[in-house]
This record gives structure tokens, C-alpha cells and sequence, in this order.
């Protein structure tokens, strides 16, 4: 998945759980960058709903 620091906005993926910027090295400043193919799941599972 991929992550964006909040504080420095550095950009990165990677496939485990990363909880200190490997740029400034703060932690708890990461978020979670969602990919298209994530986005695009949620918006099935949102209309999924309203037909329900
Ligand atoms: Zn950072």
C-alpha cells in the first residue's frame, strides 16, 4: 500500500505496516494513500448499498 508523510509530504509504498516517515522520521504522521483500484471498491460497495 501506499503512504504520504502529513508533515513533509513524502511519498512511498511499501507492503508492510510503516509507522515512522523513512524522510523526516516522525512518527505517526503517515496515512494511508488509498490506490485506485481501493477507491474504486468502495464506491461498488457504496452503490452495493443504496440498491439494498
Ligand atoms: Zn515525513
Amino acid at each position: 500500500m501506499e503512504y504520504q508523510c502529513e508533515k513533509c509530504h513524502y511519498r512511498f509504498e511499501s507492503n508492510h505496516k510503516v509507522y515512522a516517515c523513512p524522510y523526516c522520521g516522525r512518527i505517526g504522521t503517515l496515512k494511508k494513500v488509498p490506490t485506485a483500484s481501493e477507491l474504486l471498491e468502495s464506491i461498488e460497495l457504496e452503490e452495493e448499498s443504496k440498491e439494498k
